[in-house]
């Protein structure tokens, strides 16, 4: 409830203004925020909005980021000439949300995309009319709204889903169903709670995709801060009063700490906490889940798919390269299609070559075109799971998750070490609003201080 009264703060632009305010020390001396310094480790959106509105306070505030350049999960790769999304893409309902200003300002443009814009093969290029694609649409909508009563705490998505509905589980286009609207969004169904996984928040409004890179708004947000890049914090000793943070073979010492590094990064274990955290924070990161989504960037001479924004294909394996995202549609000079893979597949793609990828994705794409559809000309591609500074692409609410856990991974200790990134974020975790609102909370919390 305190958290929705704060975002709701936020949103109207109710939160404390850009007056720094004086600190008062127990010698009744009073202290400027300048004489405050704050480490905030990763420079992704979360990290980032946190260092500005401190910066922004009069806190000496420096980031340091383990990657060369800033943005996190927010990254775009320009090597083809065009601008491919590695991690977001999309302004998840724009209404209110802050990364519509956020988008506006740095300049990032948008367009906007509708799901009904859309075509669906089935195996054999098999053309499957809109009639049924929406009806059975509209029938996972009523389950996904009741689906939850029917499960419980120590079941997944997948155990209930398939005792509920076994003939759907086994059919093509519920296969898909599943796999890119459930598995893509939510996590893996096998791990997915099936109580929770409807759990958080929502924007109204229009799905809007970024079409020059996500990353203006990281770096538009960077601008004047203090970071320093390609420094791995490995320890943050807050056992006494000055807070030590180990990075790189150096030790540099801090007032306040902010940790925005993602929840795969403190799964396993990269930074030391001394003293340890706290049980119950060590459990929450233990319970979330940690979703693993690779995307898939290929380019042709010339297109050859049809004129809509989705393409859908309903192979019999699940999770494979079964939705297309036709980047020509607001990008006309480039022949780019952007396909997904997602959970246990998305894992074992990692491992696979560019050239046995190709071919997966050739597959498909000649069973609905044909059989002469050409080899794209290049294929760009992420692997989020093996990332060390990820370790998986966003959190989800899996089996044992329950909500107080991302409250647990937002606590504060001691007043001195702080935590923001998507996953501390009750209502909006698993996306960039839910990461930047939890940056500003944190510098909420510390400016309040
Ligand atoms: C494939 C994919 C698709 C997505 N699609 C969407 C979408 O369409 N819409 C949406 O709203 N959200 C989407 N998201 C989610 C969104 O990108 C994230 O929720 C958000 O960017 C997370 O921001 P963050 O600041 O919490 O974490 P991050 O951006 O991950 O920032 C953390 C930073 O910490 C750094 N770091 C890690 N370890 C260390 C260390 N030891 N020392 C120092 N620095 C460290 C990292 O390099 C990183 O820069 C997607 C994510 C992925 C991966």
């Amino acid at each position: 409830m305190q958290r929705r009264k704060f975002i709701k703060n936020t949103l109207t632009g109710l939160t404390l203004p850009l007056i720094p305010p004086a600190l008062i020390s127990c010698e009744d001396t009073i202290v400027t925020p300048k004489d405050k310094t704050v480490i905030v480790i990763g420079a992704g959106i979360a990290g980032l909005a946190a260092a500005k509105k401190l910066t922004e306070n009069g806190f000496d505030v420096k980031v340091l980021e383990s990657q060369e350049k800033v943005g996190g999960r927010l990254r775009t790769n320009r090597s083809l000439g065009i601008a491919f999304d590695e991690g977001a893409s999309w302004i998840h309902g724009v209404n209110k949300n802050p990364i519509t200003t956020l988008a506006q300002e740095s300049g990032m443009t948008t367009f906007e995309t509708v799901d009904e814009n859309r075509k669906s093969y089935d195996i054999g290029g098999k053309i499957r009319t809109a009639a049924i694609y929406n009806s059975a649409e509209d029938e996972l909508d009523s389950i996904i709204g009741s689906m939850m009563k029917k499960g419980s705490p120590s079941e997944s998505f997948e155990t209930v889903f398939k005792r509920l509905y076994p003939q759907k589980f086994n059919d093509r286009l519920w296969r898909f169903f599943l796999s890119s609207y459930i598995t893509f969004d939510l996590g893996d169904l096998d791990k997915l709670s099936s109580t929770l996984y409807d759990a958080g928040e929502e924007f109204g409004g229009a799905e809007k995709i970024a079409t020059n890179g996500y990353d203006t708004i990281p770096n538009y947000l960077a601008k004047g801060l203090n970071i320093q890049l390609n420094e791995r914090v490995t320890m943050i000793d807050y056992s006494a009063e000055k807070i030590k943070i180990t990075h790189n073979s150096t030790i540099t010492e801090a007032d306040y700490v902010i940790v925005t590094v993602p929840l795969g990064v403190l799964k396993n274990n990269v930074i030391q906490f001394l003293p340890n955290l706290p049980q119950n924070k060590q459990n929450a990161i233990q319970k979330i889940g940690m979703n693993c989504v690779n995307k898939f960037l290929l380019t042709w001479d010339k297109a050859f798919w049809d004129d809509v924004q989705y393409i859908s294909y309903t192979p019999e394996e699940r999770d494979k390269f079964n939705y297309f995202v036709n980047i020509k549609k607001f990008n006309p000079a480039t022949n780019a299609l952007m396909t997904f893979a997602y959970a246990n597949y998305a894992r074992q793609t990692e491992s696979m070559s560019d050239a046995q990828i190709i071919n997966e994705i050739m597959k498909h794409l000649r069973d609905m075109y044909g059989s002469n559809t050409p080899n794209p000309t290049n294929l760009l591609r992420t692997k989020w799971q093996s990332n060390p500074n990820t370790y998986g692409s966003y959190s989800f609410t899996a089996v044992g998750t329950e909500m107080q856990h991302f409250d647990d991974l937002a606590a504060t200790l001691n007043n001195r070490v702080f935590f923001a990134g998507e996953h501390t974020e009750i209502d909006y975790f698993s996306t960039a609003h839910g990461a930047y609102l939890s940056g500003i909370r944190e510098a909420d919390k510390i400016i309040d201080l």
